[in-house]
């Protein structure tokens, strides 16, 4: 069998999705999921590789859920963005307590509690290998943190998004449900937008194409599978152009 190629990146962007932090529970924070995401995220940190990290809402709150219930859609949109906040110091809270510096970075101003977004202190923070959580998304309605997470991996100059999910990458159909599902290696962005493939949402799509930034879709569940993803021994999709 031929080596698996060695990918070395130098600094890259970890966005999960709020769901992943609440274990079996439905809703909320899981402490042990989190502290288990916050070891493969320190394992990773080990390799000397720089990390931003966006994590979604989603276990607390979205705004279209809110929508739908009659909320006005901005306000609903805010409240998401606020379970952002609550997502990242639990992270920030986990990773300290394996000893690891970090800072949250808001969108949206709350001096008490994050650091305002300043790119050229962000990147310095990074520089000194702490590891910059971006909160509360892009911090504007109508978006997803899947596009804040592309848009600060733009920003930060990451080499890529590792987007870190249940399953190993991209298939062809739903592997939960068909044995002769086929994963991709490699699809394009286009691809991706042309059959609905739910990777991310459009907009994020669509951005991360604009900027030539892979998405690299891995699966989360799987111990160590973020670490074996950069040293190359790991299964994944990557969104490529
Ligand atoms: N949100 C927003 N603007 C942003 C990012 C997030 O309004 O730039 C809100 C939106 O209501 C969203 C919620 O925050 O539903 C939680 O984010 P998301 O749905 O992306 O979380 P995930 O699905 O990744 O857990």
């Amino acid at each position: 069998m031929p080596e698996p190629e060695k990918v070395v990146y130098k600094r890259v962007m970890l966005k999960i999705s709020g769901e992943a932090l609440m274990g079996d529970q439905g809703y909320g924070l899981h402490p042990p999921t989190v502290e288990r995401i916050a070891r493969e995220v320190q394992s990773v940190q080990e390799m000397g590789v720089e990390i931003c990290m966006v994590i979604g809402g989603g276990n607390i709150f979205r705004g279209l859920q809110g929508s739908a219930q009659g909320m006005e859609r901005t306000t609903a949109d805010y409240m998401g963005m606020l379970a952002t906040v609550m997502n990242a110091l639990a992270m920030q809270a986990a990773l300290e307590g394996l000893k690891i510096h970090t800072r949250v970075i808001s969108a949206i101003t709350m001096n008490e509690v994050a650091e305002p977004y300043i790119r050229r202190r962000a990147v310095r923070h990074l520089e000194k290998k702490r590891i910059c959580i971006f909160a509360a998304g892009t911090g504007n309605p109508y978006f997803t943190t899947d596009t804040a997470a592309t848009l600060r991996a733009s920003e930060m100059a990451c080499e890529a998004i590792f987007k870190g999910t249940k399953v190993d990458g991209v298939y062809d159909k739903d592997p939960n449900k068909h044995d002769d599902a086929k994963r991709y290696e490699t699809i394009t962005y286009d691809e991706v937008l042309a059959q609905h493939l739910g990777v991310m949402d459009a907009s994020a799509i669509a951005l991360a194409r604009e900027n030539s930034l892979p998405i690299i879709v891995f699966s989360l569940d799987e111990p160590g599978g973020f670490r074996a993803i950069l040293d190359g021994t790991g299964t994944s999709t990557t969104v490529v152009a």
